[in-house]
C-alpha cells in the first residue's frame, strides 16, 4: 500500500511549521509499513492531480494569498475541485483552508476569489484572532479533541448544511462568534490551526490518513501506535489552554 501526497504552493503556503503535517503523515504510515511519497508543487508547475490521494495546503499572509490568484486560475482550480468532489483527501490550514471557499476579503478590501470547492466565504475583520485555541472533532471525524495555534484576520463563515470540522472549546475557530471551528465537506478537512496541528493531535492524523487509505483501498487498517510522546504533547498543551 501507498500513499501519494501533493503539497501544494510550498513555497508561499507555510506558515509556523505547517509542513511539519507532511512529515507527520509520512511517519505515522511508515510506522505502519505503508509507502508514501511527497511532490512539491509550486506555482507556474503543472501535475496530473488524478495521481495524488492526499493534498496538502498551508497557511499563508494576505499578499501570499494574492500572489496564488493568477496560478489557481491557470487549470489548478478545476483539477483541484475535480479531486475534492472525487472524494480525494485534503489538509488546508488557515489560509490554505480560506483558499477552499468562495472568496477572501482582506481587512483592506482586496476580494480573493478562491476555489469555491466547498460552499463558504471569509471576511477580513481588523482585529487579528491570534492564541493557543483548541476545539472538538465532529463525529465523523473521531470525536476527539485538538489543540493549536491559530492566527488570523479573516472570519470565515460556513454555508448553510455545510459542516464545521469541530466545535471551539477555548478560542476562536472560524470566526470567534458561532462556535465552529473549520469545516469538514467529503474528504477535505480544514482549519485554523497552525502549530503544525497533527504531531500533537495523532488521533487527527489517523482519521485523515484512513479517508485517503478508504477511498484508494476500500478500507483502512492502522495498526495502534503507542504515542505516548503525542499524547503528552496535547494534553499538555490542553491543560495550559482550557486549566482543566
Ligand atoms: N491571511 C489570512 C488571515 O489573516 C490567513 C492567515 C494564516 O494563514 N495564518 O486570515
Amino acid at each position: 500500500m501507498e500513499l501519494k501526497i501533493c503539497h501544494l504552493y510550498p513555497e508561499v503556503l507555510n506558515l509556523y511549521g505547517d509542513r511539519g503535517n507532511i512529515i507527520c503523515m509520512r511517519r505515522r504510515l511508515e510506522w505502519r509499513g505503508i509507502g508514501c511519497s511527497v511532490d512539491l508543487l509550486r506555482i507556474g508547475e503543472k501535475a496530473d492531480f488524478t495521481q495524488y490521494d492526499i493534498f496538502f495546503i498551508g497557511g499563508g499572509q494576505d499578499f501570499e494569498q494574492e500572489v496564488l490568484l493568477g496560478d489557481l486560475r491557470d487549470g489548478k482550480d478545476k483539477s483541484l475541485i475535480a479531486a475534492v468532489e472525487d472524494g480525494r483527501t485534503f489538509l488546508t490550514i488557515c489560509g490554505g483552508y480560506q483558499m477552499m471557499g468562495h472568496y477572501y476579503e482582506t481587512h483592506d478590501g482586496v476580494k480573493c476569489e478562491f476555489l469555491g470547492a466547498v460552499d463558504f466565504c471569509t471576511v477580513g475583520a481588523d482585529v487579528r484572532m491570534i492564541d493557543n485555541y483548541c476545539f472538538k472533532l465532529g463525529a465523523e471525524s473521531g470525536g476527539s479533541t485538538v489543540v493549536g495555534f491559530e492566527n488570523h484576520s479573516g472570519k470565515t463563515y460556513l454555508g448553510a448544511g455545510v459542516n464545521p470540522l469541530g466545535r471551539v472549546i477555548k478560542g476562536n475557530g472560524n470566526n470567534g462568534e458561532d462556535g465552529t471551528e473549520g469545516v469538514r465537506y467529503k474528504n477535505v478537512f480544514g482549519s485554523y490551526s497552525h502549530g503544525p496541528i497533527l504531531p500533537k493531535n495523532p488521533q487527527l492524523c489517523d482519521v485523515i490518513l484512513e479517508s485517503a487509505l478508504v477511498r484508494k483501498y476500500g478500507k483502512a487498517e492502522l495498526e495502534p501506535l503507542t504515542d505516548s510522546f503525542e499524547v503528552q504533547a496535547h494534553d499538555a498543551v490542553y491543560k495550559m489552554i482550557t486549566g482543566a
